[in-house]
C-alpha cells in the first residue's frame, strides 16, 4: 500500500483495517469547518464522506487538506482556450463533455465518447475558468454506462 498524508507523515500495512478517522487524526468538527480527508491522490482520489471508513487494500493513497487548502475556487464561464482537450490523455473533448452533462444531455455524451475517460483529473486541473470538469464527466459516464448496462440486459 502507497500512502501518504499532507505533512509527510507516511502510513505503513499496520494501519490496513483501522478506521481513516484514526489513521488521519482528523476530526469531524475539522472536516466541518471545510477541511478534507481524500482517498487517493490529489488528481484522482475522492473525498471520503464517512471517517468511520477503513483503509483498506486498495486504498492507494490517504490525503488530508486543511483550511483553505480544501476550497474549490469559484468556477467562472468556459473561455474556450481548449486547454483540458490538449492534455487529455484519452484524445475527449472536456468541455464539451462537461457542458452536455449541465445541460441535462449526459445520455447523449456516449457518442462522445465519455466512457473512455480515465478520470485522471488532468482537465480539470489546468482549467483556469476552474469549472468542475472531472466531476461533470463521471455523472455523465455513470449515466451512459447504467444506459448501456440496461441494453445489454435485454
Ligand atoms: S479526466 Fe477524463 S476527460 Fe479529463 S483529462 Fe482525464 S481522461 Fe480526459
Ligand atoms: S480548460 Fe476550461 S476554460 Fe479552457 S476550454 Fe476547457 S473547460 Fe473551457
Amino acid at each position: 500500500m502507497k500512502s501518504y498524508e499532507y505533512g509527510q507523515h507516511h502510513l505503513s500495512e499496520d494501519w490496513l483495517y483501522l478506521p481513516l478517522l484514526f489513521v488521519t487524526h482528523t476530526s469531524f468538527q475539522e472536516l466541518a469547518q471545510g477541511g478534507k480527508v481524500i482517498g487517493g491522490g490529489p488528481m484522482m482520489g475522492r473525498a471520503v464522506a464517512n471517517l468511520d471508513a477503513p483503509v483498506t487494500k486498495g486504498t492507494s493513497g490517504v490525503l488530508i487538506m486543511r483550511g483553505k487548502e480544501a476550497l474549490r475556487k469559484r468556477a467562472t464561464a468556459c473561455i474556450k482556450c481548449a486547454k483540458c482537450v490538449a492534455v487529455c490523455p484519452m484524445g475527449l473533448e472536456p468541455y464539451l463533455l462537461s457542458k452536455m452533462v449541465y445541460k441535462g444531455l449526459a445520455p447523449q455524451t456516449e457518442p462522445e465518447r465519455v466512457t473512455d475517460c480515465i478520470e485522471c483529473g488532468s482537465c480539470a486541473y489546468v482549467c483556469p475558468a476552474h469549472l468542475p470538469l472531472l466531476d461533470r464527466i463521471r455523472l455523465g459516464k455513470a449515466e451512459v454506462l447504467k444506459i448501456c448496462r440496461a441494453r445489454n440486459a435485454k
